[in-house]
């Protein structure tokens, strides 16, 4: 039985999302963008309204949603400004690991006090010299009793100030490989945490992005999630629950230009008729609502075959390359489609462009999703439906 009609709650939900963006979010993008400053006020109301931190278990006091509400939710506050939403989303990916491999005892301990009041997490494995390859990460964790003691720097990482705690891979056993690496959940306040500058990104400016350096930090054994020598299949594993939402978030950014440029298309007229009527501009539109159309088909497909048990890391991966690569075309497009009033500051669509570019690196770039995809499909002599 297929269906493609949103339940009630569901309608509801994506409603509220929307709504909020268009009042809270969208008035406030330009500030942030401009100054880059962090987006905390726009993040306590969604936090007030529930629209953060969906993911916490119902028996924690959360609303126990799923991936694919938590997509319907995330498509509409990118709409409104995806560095404000990205924000909001880094507690998602902070906390997946944490839903995937945590004990009961882990999960009210970390993810609980998300509900108590308007706090933050961040997700720690890119470092300076591995992005994509995570293998080739530093950092270091050495037992030392009832403790370890962490010593490398992360890189590029959102929420790195705000955040109240860090999920952390470092390798516990470096001849091991991707089975040498474990998970820790490092408290902000522990001594040895240094954070870095904000990075001066090219777009999503709202969002703090930072190195964080760990020297000699000494974490509880009990604040490690999972085994020892889990860290790299946990961090991985939360990128089937998060790469559905960040694609999500591509669509909501690809959908704000294509609504920008229908309106835009209609009003300006060139050669005696508005240019939505020549055929070069109308045909760009037209791709703009099929391939965002088919890219959300495919984040709900990756969210709903995750949010019913099944394996989705081939779905969720063809949900970012499309979505990522989507969101930037599009936003591209509508900046051709402003002409030189796209290539402004005033206009919506050139800070759009320059947003939607992240899509297409974090989370893992394009070409990583591809990798995913095409191991995937070569070893099993065929793609799956
Ligand atoms: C704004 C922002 C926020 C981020 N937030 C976080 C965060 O919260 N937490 C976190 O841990 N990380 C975060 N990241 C890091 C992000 O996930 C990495 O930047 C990303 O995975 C790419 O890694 P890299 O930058 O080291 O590039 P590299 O891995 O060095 O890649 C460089 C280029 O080579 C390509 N490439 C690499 N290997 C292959 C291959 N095998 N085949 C084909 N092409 C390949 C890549 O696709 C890319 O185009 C963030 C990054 C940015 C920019």
């Amino acid at each position: 039985m297929i269906g493609f009609t949103l339940s009630q709650e569901q309608e509801s939900l994506r409603q509220l999302a929307r709504e909020f963006a268009r009042k809270e979010i969208a008035p406030h993008a330009a500030h942030h963008d401009a100054t880059g400053e962090f987006p905390r006020e726009v993040c306590r109301k969604a936090w007030e309204l529930g629209l953060m931190n969906t993911h916490v278990p119902e028996e924690l006091g959360g609303l126990g949603l799923g991936v694919f509400e938590g997509c319907l939710i995330n498509e509409e506050l990118a709409a409104g400004c995806s560095g404000i939403s990205t924000a909001m989303e880094a507690n998602t990916l902070a906390s997946a690991p944490v839903l995937v491999g945590g004990s009961d005892e882990q999960k009210k301990t970390w993810l609980a006090p998300l509900l108590e009041e308007l706090r933050f997490a961040a997700y720690c494995v890119t470092e300076p010299n591995a992005g994509s390859d995570v293998q080739g990460i530093r950092t270091r964790a050495v037992r030392k009793g009832d403790a370890y003691v962490l010593n490398g720097e992360k890189m590029w990482i959102t929420n790195g100030s705000v955040a109240d705690w860090y999920f952390v891979v470092a390798y516990t056993d470096p001849s091991a490989g991707t089975k040498g690496m474990s998970a820790f959940i490092v408290p902000r306040e522990t001594d040895g945490i240094e954070v870095g500058k904000k990075e001066r990104n090219m777009g999503q400016r709202a969002s703090d992005t930072r190195a964080i350096t760990f020297r000699d930090v000494v974490v509880p054994a009990g604040h490690r999630i999972g085994e020892e020598g889990q860290g790299w299949l946990l961090a991985m594993k939360a990128f089937d629950r998060t790469r559905p939402t960040v694609s999500a978030g591509a669509v909501g950014v690809g959908r704000a230009a294509m609504e920008h440029a229908i309106r835009y298309a209609q009003e300006r007229s060139t050669f005696g008729k508005p240019i939505a009527e020549h055929q070069a501009v109308a045909f760009m539109i037209a791709d703009m609502a099929k391939d965002l159309e088919a890219s959300r088909l495919l984040v709900w497909k990756s969210a709903w075959l995750v949010d019913n048990g099944h394996p989705n890391t081939q779905f969720a991966s063809y949900a970012k390359a499309m979505a990522a690569d989507t969101c930037m075309r599009v936003t591209t497009d509508a900046v051709q489609i402003f002409g030189g009033y796209g290539y402004n500051t005033e206009y919506p669509v050139e800070k759009l462009m320059r947003d939607a570019k992240v899509f297409q690196i974090y989370e893992g770039t394009s070409q990583i999703q591809r990798l995913i995809i095409a191991k995937s499909i070569l070893s099993r002599g065929g793609p799956t439906s």
